[in-house]
């Protein structure tokens, strides 16, 4: 039995160059959130607020009987 299989698919993964850090103690722009963002992270917004996620709902408008 090899144990050679567990190497396969495991890529190194490059340094960053220069580690730029931002400072630190931003909360997320989003008003009423008060979740704290990482150095690292360059959003101005948490993860739940960045625009990263955004709905699937074009071209598909809602069925509603709106009338
Ligand atoms: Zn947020």
């Amino acid at each position: 039995m090899a144990r050679q299989d567990a190497i396969h698919g495991t890529r190194p993964q490059p340094l960053p160059r220069a580690s730029r850090k931002y400072p630190t103690g931003r909360v997320c722009a989003q008003d009423g959130c008060k979740t704290r963002l990482s150095t690292y992270n360059k959003r101005e917004k948490c993860w739940a607020h960045a625009e990263m996620k955004v709905p699937r709902l074009r071209g598909r408008k809602p069925a509603a009987g709106s009338a």
